[in-house]
């Protein structure tokens, strides 16, 4: 029994460890921010979302409109240029507009050129989630809520100082909240 109990030990660390290892190929490359490196793998290896604000998807319908729902509940991109926080300059907090969780600083956005709001490093640790996504022929890392898991964006290795990190978004998904 107990050499049962070793041998199946020994099977269940393998399978975590290459379970591990294929979450973390499709992420971006740490660029020195050891909070956020520590922050991302953490979030990678989470199995379910933060706080896990979980809503059916009819529950979702009532509270977002038809453009949020297709953004943030099945991941679909607003058109370039179009978003109200393409070029929003004020100083304050971005939010998710699902669930209101704090994502996103003014004093980290940057104009990208590419018709998205774009960010250099999310508010903290225990703002957003990121996780390998492979649709459309591309493999990405794509950005949700941590709390609602509702999707924001992608993050791409080609922002600007400190991080080298842009995180592209969608106004939609964001409302903002101005300093007071
Ligand atoms: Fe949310």
């Amino acid at each position: 029994m107990k050499k049962i109990n070793v041998v199946a030990g020994l099977f269940l660390s393998l399978w975590l460890v290459s379970a591990c290892a294929q979450k973390d190929a499709g992420t971006t490359a740490a660029t020195g921010d050891s909070a956020l490196s520590a922050a991302r793998t953490r979030a990678l290896n989470r199995t379910t979302f933060g706080d896990t604000l979980v809503k059916t998807d009819a529950e979702w319908k009532k509270i977002l409109t038809s453009e949020q729902y297709y953004v943030l509940r099945e991941k679909g991109t607003e058109r370039a240029g179009s978003g109200q926080y393409n070029k929003h300059k004020e100083k304050g907090t971005y939010t998710c507009a699902a669930c209101g969780h704090p994502l996103f600083s003014s004093q980290t956005k940057f104009e990208s050129g590419t018709g998205w709001p774009s960010f250099w490093q999310p508010l903290n640790s225990t703002a957003v989630q990121e996780v390998p996504d492979d649709s459309d022929g591309m493999l990405r890392t794509e950005v949700l809520c941590i709390k609602c898991g509702g999707h924001l964006g992608h993050v791409f290795d080609d922002g600007p100082k400190p991080t080298g990190l842009r995180y592209c978004l969608n106004s939609v998904a964001l409302n903002f909240v101005k300093n007071q």
